[in-house]
């Protein structure tokens, strides 16, 4: 099948071939053909790498009049990146129609959107928040909007962004076309589709929930001590990756990445903390590969679009299965293969299963690679560099005299002996004391798994903490607001929220009793809007639900939570040996090892 035969217009098909794009992809070959066509509404299940941004995008551009002052297309997606991203994306492909395209999102000036917005669009890319400021203002006007698109449905919703969603929706005409685009199919994504679409056709590419076929899904178990030492081994025996990896919350990500770049990794983090600017650095960084790894939280990595990450890395395990879904769907993008690696401990092997059950895949369970294994590859590597390295012989010419007298006693096995070990022997030394990392799964988890997970999720049901938050309406806050708060900062999602009352200075939340701690510790401290904010547990009978008689306003003197120290986790220890790199990632160091146990490398002495 060709973009010609799909029906679109000659302007797009010509940018298409521009761009390279030969033949459709399978999402592409369904939807195109469809929402070209009058009055549809349409559910596509597809994760980002299918090419779901030119499955609505092609059409949309197609459809509308791109001369039109109102917007006629409207796109409403979670985040800055990813609005950015389909921003560009759509104006390659309306390049030969004079497109108006704008992009609305939080975070930047805001007048220079509104003055974009008032000299006329024909299709507005937007984050949920800022549109809904926009039209407040009265600055977007959606009167005219024919399209509306839903990208990343499930995430949107993740991000509370549910209120948004809707009042946006209430302020387009009602005979509009939704296209909604969702990696999973939650409950709440259902409810969308049920109140703002008549009758869709609903196209899945893989089974809902589904992961892509082209990524192999590994895990390792290690016990709980182990888990940094187990990832440095995983990048030691994948000299080439470039990867990602996630961390659960914002602390763990910059200690992870602070460790691995101290033991000489070319790696960064990238999370809340970090502000848009060096967020955007990062990324840049990361997508020119100039960074070989990056450790993000899953808010942070939102919006990532990299098409050639060869592994993910799971330092934990996400709260939310959907997440697995996400994380694991940014490497094997775009027709090509990848690996997801998790690691778990002892106790977690009912996460894999559930995982499993869920996404209908499963795992294949890995051997965190061995001191002789890992050394065995980092000398392949060094050896390639060697064969690789040009040689300048003008330079090395002067000196190739006294280089050949140097060595004029020794044999050529000798030599490349002499200069393999110079390079080579900190990594030996270092992991000739490093002992197999590998641990067993508990016996109840492995043989129990489903008892332990309704006991589980019984206990979620059932026991919820309330919180206080020093912040309240007149601060800004909206339930919306605050669910965002928590989520950013805790990488929970919002499924593990409850009840939400905002009061006029303060508000009360509640979220699952088993995230209290980490919710005390994250969210307390963080800002939002300026404003500095302060969460505790609520005492006995203290915000019963309501207005509350303690909403007086002004008080914002409030004790901090037992576990409201911030701040990163200690690194003792000294810099580990790493290699200097060749080609590719050669900014920093790569590759490092482990801290040593004082156990035995057997393997060593007979491989080298
Ligand atoms: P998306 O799922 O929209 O994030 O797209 C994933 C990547 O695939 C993007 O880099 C697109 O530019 C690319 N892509 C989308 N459709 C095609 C196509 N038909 N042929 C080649 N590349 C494509």
């Amino acid at each position: 099948m060709t973009f010609e035969e799909l029906g679109l217009r000659r302007e797009v098909l010509k940018s298409l071939t521009e761009l390279g794009f030969e033949a459709p992809t399978p999402i592409q070959e369904q939807a195109i053909p469809y929402l070209l066509g009058e009055d549809c509404d349409f559910v596509g299940l597809a994760q980002t790498g299918t090419g779901k941004t030119a499955a609505f995008g092609l059409p949309l551009i197609n459809n509308i009049d791109t001369a039109a002052r109102l917007p006629q297309g409207l796109i409403i997606c979670p985040t800055r990146e990813l609005c950015l991203q389909i921003t560009k994306d759509l104006n390659v492909f309306a390049k030969y129609l004079d497109g108006n395209i704008t992009a609305v999102y939080g975070g930047t000036d805001i007048r220079t959107q509104i003055s974009n917005v008032k000299k006329g669009t024909s299709i507005v890319v937007a984050t949920p928040g800022r549109l809904v400021d926009l039209i407040n203002r009265k600055v977007v006007q959606l009167g005219q909007v024919k399209y509306v698109i839903l990208d990343e449905a499930d995430e949107m919703l993740n991000m509370g962004f549910k209120e948004d969603i809707d009042m946006i929706l209430d302020q387009t005409p009602i005979d509009k076309n939704v296209w909604l685009f969702s990696a999973t199919m939650p409950n709440e994504v259902a409810r969308i589709a049920r109140t703002y679409m008549t009758d869709p056709l609903e196209v899945s590419i893989g089974h809902k929930n589904q992961s892509n076929e082209n990524i192999e899904h590994i895990y390792y178990t290690v016990k709980e001590r182990d888990r940094y030492d187990a990832v440095k081994r995983l990048i030691d025996f994948n000299p080439t990756i470039y990867g990602l990896i996630f961390c659960r919350t914002k602390n763990e990500t910059a200690t992870v990445a602070m460790k691995l770049a101290r033991d000489g990794y070319n790696a960064e983090p990238l999370h809340g903390d970090l502000t848009q600017a060096m967020r955007d650095r990062v990324m840049e960084r990361f997508r020119s590969k100039e960074l070989q790894i990056l450790v993000a939280t899953d808010v942070a990595a939102r919006g990532l679009d990299i098409n050639n990450i060869t592994h993910v890395i799971n330092y934990n395990l996400p709260d939310d299965i959907e997440n697995y879904t996400h994380r694991s769907g940014r490497t094997a993008r775009a027709g090509k293969t990848g690996q997801s690696l998790v690691l778990v401990n002892t106790r977690e092997f009912v996460k894999i299963k559930a995982i499993e059950r869920q996404m209908r895949m499963t795992f294949t369970q890995g051997q965190i690679p061995n001191p002789a294994e890992i050394c065995e590859i980092q000398l392949k590597k060094l050896i390639d560099n060697t064969i690789a390295t040009e040689v300048k012989e003008a330079d090395i010419a002067p000196f190739m005299d006294q280089i050949l007298d140097s060595f004029k006693d020794l044999t050529k096995e000798e030599v490349i002996k002499r200069f393999v070990s110079a390079e080579f022997n900190r990594f030996i030394e270092y992991y000739e004391r490093a002992g197999d990392l590998n641990a067993s799964a508990s016996k109840e988890d492995r043989e129990r798994p489903d008892r332990k997970n309704d006991r589980q999720s019984r206990a979620r049901e059932e026991g919820k903490t309330r919180f206080f938050v020093n912040l309240g309406r007149r601060d800004g806050l909206n339930p919306g607001a605050m669910v965002r708060i928590i989520c950013d900062a805790t990488g929970l999602n919002s499924k593990a929220l409850g009840r939400i009352d905002i009061m006029t200075s303060f508000s009360f939340i509640e979220a699952d009793d088993e995230h209290t701690q980490k919710i005390l510790k994250l969210v307390d401290g963080t800002e939002f809007e300026g404003h500095k904010v302060s969460i505790e547990v609520t005492a006995p009978g203290q915000g019963g639900g309501g207005r509350d008689r303690n909403d007086r306003g002004g008080d914002r003197k409030f004790s901090k939570g037992p576990g409201s120290k911030r701040g990163p986790g200690s690194f003792g220890g000294s810099r580990k040996p790493g290699f200097e790199k060749k080609g590719g990632f050669d900014k920093k160091r790569s590759g490092g090892a482990d801290r040593g146990s004082d156990r035995g490398f057997g393997a060593k002495r007979s491989k080298y």
